[in-house]
């Protein structure tokens, strides 16, 4: 029997950037070993070393979970659609808190000015001058101001939701110009924060705008998230996801949820009263380092103009109480092959925060949770350089091979002159043609920032070839050695 196996960006430099695949198998179990047999580097994103499937991806046969059919057993019909559907991380870099400004009480009455700006809403029987008071007495928080928060927020305010609250820490660089649409080019190097105040305020001065200067942690979140109405997730990292995802679930708040990575969103709400959370979805997060940041893998633009707008209508139908949100659906963006798809969602009743025996009752050290925590003085890590040393090496023409593990594409944008290019993605296959250790030449790995040329240093030692780590890739390079080569 034939069937489809939809494959998301993130696996896709393991089958050759295909998008679909075409396998054979009478059972869910017997498609996927027909598809890691065609493409073999995949298995190990799949599967864990004890044979199962791991828990950050969900592999769904049409729009049906797995786990609530037959699992592995699930048995399929000619032409059914398998989708594998792995946690993404991406969005704004970083989580970020502060001071807070102090919320006023505000009267929910609309002046002549907010009738005259809110006359498309009021003319629709769905929102009318009722809905229009909800939004102005409503709150959602932004958890980042980058390519989510922007349009999520520019919406919020335009709509007229009466506080908006947004955490953020960083401040604007040329590269998010390209999707973060709250800052323009006289914003770099200006906090976000402010940046975002600005340009909210210029948009609908009738609105609280309310900026925390901080990274969110689990010793801040709850005190930030309680009061808001809605909490809107923009975060490009698990240990935020995880941590925003929880203190939504105890505090009772939904959390809009949005993520992106390459061409590929997300969208859901979660921690709804009966609604499932993330952690229903994704019980645990991937490896450090397996699934790449946006920063590592790329985000068109335009994406987070998507998702984010998405996130920001379902805030403000949650608000307004009204139509159906995706509580209990996880909405899949294609933007590449423009296409939406929708799975269902179901609140598991085992989840560690929302299931009906939870274990999780308080928030956790999430960087520890998601395996991030700087290792300690003296553990294994990966054997690393420096370009300083690295450059020195090339000067005194010392026995070196310089890997790189990037993609093609990258490499033509910048590259260290004598470097070989493998990518990370073949390097299973390919390692035998690196130098034999009798050679003599020491393997240096670089990538673009140092995080898959350390995924590279440990696959080559599983291979028994030693091979140092570039700290810092070819960005440091660039930074340090030869700063007449692009950064991007
Ligand atoms: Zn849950």
């Amino acid at each position: 029997m034939a069937h489809r196996v939809l494959i998301p960006t993130p696996l896709r430099p393991y089958t050759g950037q295909k998008d679909a695949v075409e396998v054979d198998g009478g059972t869910v179990g017997e498609a996927l070993a027909s598809l890691t047999t065609n493409y073999k580097d995949l298995r190990k994103h799949l599967y864990a070393d004890d044979g199962k499937l791991r828990h950050f991806v969900n592999i769904y046969v049409n729009d049906d979970d797995i786990r609530y059919l037959e699992r592995d057993a699930t048995k399929l019909k000619d032409g059914d659609v398998i989708s594998i559907v792995p946690s993404v991380a991406g969005g704004a870099p970083g989580p970020a808190l502060g001071e807070a400004q102090s919320a006023e009480s505000k009267g929910t009455e609309l002046n002549k000015a907010e009738f005259e700006r809110y006359s498309r809403h009021l003319i629709l029987p769905e929102v009318a001058l009722e809905g229009q008071k909800k939004l102005k007495a409503g709150s959602v928080l932004c958890i980042g101001a980058g390519g989510l928060g922007s349009p999520a927020a520019l919406y919020l305010a335009a709509a007229g939701v009466g506080r908006i609250g947004i955490v953020d820490f960083d401040a604007v660089d040329a590269s998010n110009l390209q999707r973060q649409i709250l800052h323009s080019t006289p914003d770099v190097g200006r906090p976000k924060l402010q940046s975002a105040k600005d340009r909210l305020e210029a948009l609908n001065p009738e609105i609280k705008i309310e900026t925390f200067e901080a990274r969110l942690t689990s010793a801040n979140a709850l005190e930030l998230f309680r009061g808001y109405d809605v909490i809107l997730d923009g975060t490009d990292n698990f240990a935020t996801r995880y941590l925003v995802n929880d203190a939504c679930v105890l505090l009772g708040i939904p959390n809009a949820y949005g993520s992106i990575f390459r061409f590929e969103g997300q969208a859901s709400v979660f921690a709804t009263k009966d609604g499932p959370c993330y952690r229903c979805l994704y019980p645990e997060p991937p490896p450090p380092g397996l699934v790449p940041s946006c920063a590592e893998g790329g985000v068109l633009g335009v994406l987070p103009g998507v998702i984010g707008t998405i996130q920001a209508t379902e805030s403000i139908k949650l608000i307004l109480g009204a139509g159906s949100t995706l509580v209990g659906r996880l909405l899949l963006y294609d933007a590449w092959g423009m296409r939406f798809r929708e799975l269902k969602l179901r609140r598991d009743p085992a989840c560690p925060v929302c299931g009906d025996h939870p274990t999780i009752k308080q928030l956790i050290d999430y960087e520890e949770f998601c395996g991030v925590k700087p290792a300690p003085a003296g553990s294994a890590t990966v054997p690393e350089t420096t370009v300083e040393e690295l450059k020195a090496r090339i000067d005194a023409k010392a026995p070196i091979f310089i890997l790189d593990v990037r993609e093609p594409h990258e490499y033509q944008v910048a590259r260290i002159a004598g470097s070989t290019l493998i990518p990370l993605g073949q390097l299973d296959s390919r390692y035998g043609e690196l130098p034999p250790a009798s050679a003599g030449r020491e393997i240096i790995v670089h990538c673009k920032s140092g995080v898959r040329s350390a995924k590279a240093v440990n696959l080559l030692k599983e291979h028994g070839i030693e091979a140092k780590n570039l700290k810092g890739g070819i960005l440091a390079w660039i930074d340090k050695i030869d700063p007449s080569q692009p950064k991007y």
